[in-house]
C-alpha cells in the first residue's frame, strides 16, 4: 500500500510472527492445566488475538469487549465507554485480557477494575504494544509484544480514523496526517 500517512516501519511481519508464536509458547506453558478465557478489546486487537490463539495449545475460549475511551486525537482521559459488554459472566474464570497497545494505560486501568469486579478467579494482560514512556497509571501487562517509542503507530489491527488496519506491519503514522481522531 503506498500512502503518505504510513511512516517508518517499526516492527516488520517476520518480527510479529516470531514474538506472537514466543508469547503462545509463554502463555500455553503457563495456563498448562487451566482453562483459559481469552478477552479480546476490539477492535485494535483482532489480528493479535486471532494469530496468537492459534499459538496456544492450552483449552481456551474467547469474548470480545469494544470500548472506546473519550479524549483528543491521541490522549485518552480515561473516560472509558462500553460498547460491547462480554457475551458471558467471568466469575472463577482464568481471564488473559488481549490488548493492541498500552499507551496512558488509562483505558487498561478501567478494565481491570471494570472485570475484576466480576470476580475471575485471574485476570492477567497481554499487550501487543506498550509505550512506557507515555504511562500515567502504575500497570505492567504480564506479557508485551514489544516496547514501542512514543509515536502514533498504526498496522496489524491499529488504525488511523479507521483505516490502515489492514497493514501487515506496524508502522508509524506520518504527524502530517494525524489530525482526525484516534481509534478504539
Ligand atoms: P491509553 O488509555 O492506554 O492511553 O490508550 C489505549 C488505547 O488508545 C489503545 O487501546 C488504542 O486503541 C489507542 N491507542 C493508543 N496509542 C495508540 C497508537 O499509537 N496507535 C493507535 N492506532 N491507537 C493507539
Amino acid at each position: 500500500m503506498r500512502d503518505d500517512a504510513v511512516g517508518e516501519i517499526l516492527v516488520q511481519p517476520d518480527e510479529l510472527a516470531r514474538r506472537v508464536r514466543e508469547l503462545g509458547a509463554q502463555i500455553s506453558e503457563d495456563y498448562a492445566g487451566r482453562d483459559l478465557l481469552l478477552i479480546c478489546v476490539l477492535k485494535g486487537a483482532m489480528f493479535f488475538l486471532a494469530d496468537l490463539m492459534r499459538r496456544i495449545d492450552v483449552p481456551c475460549e474467547v469474548d470480545f469487549m469494544a470500548v472506546a475511551s473519550y479524549g483528543s486525537a491521541t490522549d485518552s482521559s480515561g473516560v472509558v465507554r462500553i460498547l460491547k459488554d462480554l457475551d458471558a459472566a467471568i466469575e472463577g474464570r482464568e481471564v488473559l485480557i488481549v490488548e493492541d497497545i498500552v499507551d496512558s494505560g488509562l483505558t487498561l486501568h478501567y478494565l481491570l477494575r471494570n472485570l475484576g469486579a466480576r470476580n475471575p478467579a485471574s485476570m492477567e494482560v497481554c499487550a501487543l504494544l506498550t509505550k512506557p514512556e507515555r504511562r500515567k497509571v502504575e500497570l505492567e501487562p504480564r506479557y508485551v509484544g514489544f516496547e514501542i517509542p512514543n509515536r502514533f503507530v498504526i498496522g496489524y489491527g491499529l488504525d488511523h480514523a479507521e483505516r490502515y488496519r489492514n497493514l501487515p506491519f506496524v508502522a508509524a503514522l506520518n504527524p502530517a496526517a494525524l489530525t482526525a481522531d484516534k481509534g478504539d
